[in-house]
């Protein structure tokens, strides 16, 4: 009736993620933009009628946007306010297929007041396989962590690192520092698990496809190829930190060694948000070399600079990483690697 040949759904920021773990791409559901600062580019395609925000840091800037694009701004919950936005449809789960059809209304009317007008859209885009799980990784393997573990022990593959990350503009250029540190372990034979919006950054990279496998080193790219994975498993978002850990917890049982000991760590490579520091705190508790960047507001206080980076490895057996140059990260971080393979004997 508007004329529009019919309606797309397209992911964003977080909520993107778990769509796109959960809902297969087709006609309808077309896939993700990216993580939070690519919704200003995404507004100003000119292309989108609907932009539906919940919690997943939607930022107050986009108060710009409400006047300048044709897009008809909605939070969907009741956590987000930003000024200039006036539709509010808080989720509730009892509501949803109404409350669904409410925000489709809104698009078809969207695009009647839009139809005609200019559209700035890019034509790149780039294929990801998305939506690792413990079990999908398992089933990869053949229902057991063995091939897993072979490929550790033999030096196929030198360690894990998770990567869970925002995004910022506060150490480089988005996205740069994020990709720039997966690029540099992954070329050391080191199987990065993505996270957060980091991991968003590493999809539109193009490290989350299986030619990806081309740019790690020889053990790893093998291992990929062998499997058919890309050297970059992306295993959600930046809540997913629970299932990661499983993960690992089931790593150190099936070779009988506590988590402190594993050849792992976890990087933040542009850390930003609340969530993300929790992240951070949750991994040194956990017993895990925790690097993170840019540099948090902490170096004054020696004392907790002290546990952080020393004391700690006594208590949990993590430590906190301060570093900003992504090749010295990664240089870091394969030397922490290596000393625990050292220390299992596996070297
Ligand atoms: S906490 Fe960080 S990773 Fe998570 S949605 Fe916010 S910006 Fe993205």
């Amino acid at each position: 009736m508007a004329g529009a040949k019919g309606i797309r759904v397209i992911g964003s920021i977080e909520t993107g993620q778990e769509i796109l773990q959960r809902v297969d791409a087709d006609g309808v559901f077309v896939g993700m933009t990216g993580n939070w600062i690519s919704i200003e580019p995404l507004i100003a395609t000119g292309a989108v009628d609907v932009f539906a925000m919940d919690m997943n840091c939607s930022p107050p800037s986009l108060e710009e946007y409400v006047p300048k694009y044709p897009t008809t701004f909605v939070s969907v919950s009741p956590l987000v306010n930003i000024r200039g936005v006036d539709k509010h449809i808080d989720y509730s789960p009892e509501n949803v297929r109404s409350q669904a059809e409410q925000i489709v209304n809104l698009a078809i009317e969207n695009y009647r007041r839009r139809k005609g007008a200019g559209l700035k859209i890019p034509t790149r885009v780039q294929s990801a396989i998305v939506g690792f799980s413990i079990e999908s990784i398992l089933s990869l393997l053949g229902g057991s962590l063995n091939p897993l573990l072979e490929a550790i022990k033999s030096g196929q593959l030198k360690g894990v690192v998770g990567l869970v990350s925002c995004t910022s503009i506060g150490n480089g250029p988005h996205d740069v520092p994020t990709i720039t540190v997966a690029k540099e372990l992954i070329r050391r034979d080191i199987l990065v698990l993505s996270m957060g919006c980091g991991n968003a950054a590493l999809q539109v990279g193009g490290l989350c496809a299986p030619e990806a496998s081309d740019l790690a080193g020889p053990g790893l790219g093998s291992l990929c190829k062998a499997l058919g994975i890309p050297p970059v498993l992306s295993f959600g978002t930046c809540t997913d930190t629970g299932r990661l850990s499983i993960l690992v917890s089931e790593v150190a049982k099936a070779l009988k060694v506590d988590v402190p000991d594993l050849p792992v760590a976890v990087t933040a490579p542009q850390y930003m948000e609340q969530k993300a520091t929790i992240d951070a705190i949750f991994a040194l508790a956990f017993g895990v070399l925790t690097h993170v960047s840019p540099t948090p507001p902490i170096t004054g206080g020696a004392r907790l600079m002290k546990l952080l980076t020393e004391d700690l490895k006594e208590i949990t057996g993590g430590s906190l990483l301060l570093e900003n140059d992504m090749v010295k990260a990664a240089d870091a971080i394969e030397s922490h690697i290596l000393a625990k393979r050292r220390a299992l004997g596996i070297d």
